[in-house]
């Protein structure tokens, strides 16, 4: 519905955020008048993205403030877990940087175009659905090279125009930050309800302000924030299995208790997961003893009761 200028009059702030972007007078002259305007506009691909994921149960996006805190480790281990009952997908929203095809063991598969729509490439890793754009390069040392406006494009077809079906859980893996790949996923999955954001950080300073913005974002966004997740601040013995400290512990859980969120745990890093991630094997079912895996079973268990599972 078009906006009415007598409320946009109102205005004073910059409305980015609402259906007014773009149209409210404060907007008169700014140089984003334009690209705003365009984003404020009714999407018409929305009612088939909704058609898309209604029948997805649980929609989850896993975000990390800075590269490097193991982000697209920790969403592949999460949905391997879940894979062990339910039915899961996982979509890799790094456009530029995309692992999720190697780290669930898909990569030589080829996305097919199919009456229904992109069948989605079947991991061996309890059947998990997986589309990610490092399926559709030529090579595995092929870039790519996307503006904003294609990036979006992409994604949308990720959601639109893939055959995803009936599924318990969908996992949507980001890259680091709040850019267009985060602005794009949270605008086109509102309507259906996304359960809300898990956060992974280390628990090193650097890693920790960066989190202060990515909490900052899910809530200008007003998209749920699940939990924060501490990864690699131990790591597992390869000759005992002892969960050893690697840096000081508990700034996570400090960070959580004063923006009032939950703080889901901590997850230590087990080094034999690291030859699973170049292999695409399945930590999960090959190393059920580790420390690491029995922390995750709690960080599921901390997740569905906070999502209001069954
Ligand atoms: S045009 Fe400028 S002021 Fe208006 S919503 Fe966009 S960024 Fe904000």
């Amino acid at each position: 519905m078009e906006p009415k200028e007598e409320s946009s009059q109102n205005i004073l702030g910059c409305p980015s955020e609402t259906s007014l972007a773009g149209r409210a007078s404060v907007c008169e002259g700014c140089p984003g008048q334009m690209l705003c305007q365009s984003q404020g506009l009714v999407d018409p691909d929305q009612e088939y993205i909704d058609i898309r994921m209604k029948p997805i149960k649980h929609k989850i996006l896993v975000l990390s403030g800075k590269g490097g805190v193991g982000k697209s480790t920790v969403a592949a281990l999460l949905s391997q877990t879940l894979a062990r009952k339910h039915k899961v997908g996982v979509v890799d929203l790094d456009i530029c940087g995309p692992s999720m095809s190697k780290l669930m063991g898909v990569e030589s598969q080829e996305i097919i175009n199919t009456q229904y729509g992109w069948k989605p490439l079947s991991s061996n890793h309890n059947g998990i659905k997986v589309m990610s754009v490092a399926s559709m390069l030529q090579s595995k040392e092929s870039s790519v090279i996307f503006r904003g406006p294609r990036k979006t494009g992409l994604i949308k077809r990720f959601l639109k125009d893939t055959f995803w079906g009936q599924l318990d859980y969908l996992i949507c893996d980001t890259p680091p930050g709040t850019s267009d790949e985060h602005l794009t996923v949270v605008k086109i999955l509102k309507s259906t309800n996304p359960d809300g954001a898990v956060i992974v950080t280390t628990p090193q300073q650097v890693a920790l302000a960066t989190i202060r913005k990515e909490i900052n974002f899910c809530r200008k966004m007003r998209l749920p924030i699940i939990g924060l997740l501490e990864n690699m601040s131990s790591f597992v013995c390869p000759c005992c299995e002892e969960v050893n400290e690697i840096f000081s512990s508990g700034g996570v859980e400090k960070l959580a208790d004063e923006y009032g969120i939950a703080f889901l745990g901590t997850l230590p890093f087990d080094p034999r997961f690291t030859r699973c991630c170049e292999e695409g094997s399945n930590p999960v079912e090959l190393f059920p003893d580790s420390p690491s895996i029995q922390k995750l079973a709690n960080l599921i268990s901390q997740i569905e009761r906070r999502i209001d599972t069954p």
